[in-house]
């Protein structure tokens, strides 16, 4: 049983908050003090913090690159930036943009991306992968496929040996890093089009980005699946501070509810030493149950607490950092899916061909 590692980080202060007061006072690389409006101290520690002047780089080394890895070795991975709206967690996930070639700006999905091909590319002979890429988010409890956006209801299925599902989802198999990036651009791209009709913001929907990624040992003649989730929550900051009415305080409440059944889920599984003998209810939002195996066991996972720096954001950044203080107690076991024989799934020689055939052509 391993815990799952939770860290913090701080953007740099942004154009209203310059020149004001900050909040945090540096420990070392894993405790600092925060400050609130009212002068109240806390204390916290984290597996790691990144403050302002963090690079994506060393956020990608200590909490993406140990997950990957075992994406590619068929044990499942997710990782989750949580914090209130402007924090910073689609700059970490997406960097500045998702196609950003700034090695500075580049956040942790191209990153992903260098590293699942790269993994592939010095597998040898007897190793074959097969990457697959599904791109979904949750607005207002409906899970809607971005590679498909005639998909707006998917169900969640848990299935026995794969445990959880979404059933009938989008799956774009990705041949190299240059495809996936492609196709994570139009997902997101998706995801704009979307907000238009609905005239929400992306910080209003839970955005998941999901690569299955399938082994081959070509002489054991079976496949072994890694899934690694990449989750980009929406906004955590309270109803009353953003003054929302009518539709903005409908989609609040929604987001609020599954974030605090994602909270209630974390206590579950905190507050008593055997949580096997408790009731965990994942199935109380979307969210939780699509992150039911992240947190319920069979993967390795990590949180990222964002937050700014700034003494205008305290209170929100202290509720962001109490939420990861909690979550810092799980204790996920790691489980290797299961194999299953070679002929029950799609043959991926096929597909070991045709990137054979791209990385010749390069
Ligand atoms: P969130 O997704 O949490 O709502 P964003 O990631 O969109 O917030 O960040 C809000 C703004 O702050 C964006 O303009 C983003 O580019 C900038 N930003 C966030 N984190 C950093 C960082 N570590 N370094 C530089 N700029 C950042
Ligand atoms: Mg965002």
């Amino acid at each position: 049983m391993a815990n799952i590692c939770v860290c913090a980080r701080f953007r740099p202060l942004n154009s209203r908050e310059e020149g004001g007061p900050i909040c945090i006072t540096r420990s070392d690389s894993q405790s600092f003090s925060i400050k609130d409006e009212k002068d109240e101290q806390y204390l916290f520690s984290f597996d790691k913090v990144f403050y302002e002047d963090s690079e994506q780089a060393d956020v990608y080394e200590f909490l993406a690159r140990p997950i990957v890895r075992d994406a590619v070795n068929s044990i499942n991975g997710t990782i989750i930036t949580y914090g209130q709206t402007g924090a910073g967690k689609t700059f970490t996930m997406e960097g500045a943009n998702i196609l950003e070639a700034d090695n500075h700006k580049k956040g942790l999905l191209p990153r992903v991306v260098d590293e699942l091909f790269d993994a592939i590319k010095v597998c040898g002979e007897a190793t074959a992968y097969n990457i697959k890429l599904s791109m979904v988010e949750i607005y207002m409890e409906r899970v809607r496929d971005l590679f498909d956006l005639s998909k707006d209801n998917i169900q969640i299925k848990e299935h026995k040996g794969h445990g959880i599902l979404l059933s009938g989802v989008t799956e774009v198999p990705i041949l190299d890093g240059e495809e996936a990036l492609k196709n994570l651009s139009s997902g997101i791209a998706n995801r704009a089009v979307g907000e238009t009709q609905m005239n929400a913001g992306s910080s209003r929907s839970h955005c998941i980005y999901i690569f299955t990624v399938q082994k081959e040992v070509t002489n054991e003649k079976r496949v072994s699946t890694g899934k690694l989730l990449l989750v980009d929550l929406a906004g955590s900051e309270k109803i009353e501070k953003t003054g929302a009415e009518g539709k903005v305080l409908e989609e609040a409440k929604t987001i609020n509810k599954s974030l605090s059944a994602l909270g209630n889920v974390i206590s579950a599984l905190t507050s008593i030493p055997n949580a096997k003998s408790l009731h965990i209810p994942f199935r109380d939002s979307k969210l939780t149950r699509l992150l039911q195996d992240a947190l319920g066991g069979g993967s390795h996972t990590a949180l990222l607490c964002c937050c700014s720096p700034s003494l205008s954001n305290s209170s929100e950044s202290v509720s962001t950092l109490r939420f990861g203080a909690r979550a810092k107690h799980i204790k996920a076991s790691l489980r290797m899916s299961s194999k299953e024989d070679i002929d029950k799934k799609q043959d991926i020689s096929d597909v070991k061909l045709k990137i054979a055939e791209r990385i010749l052509k390069k």
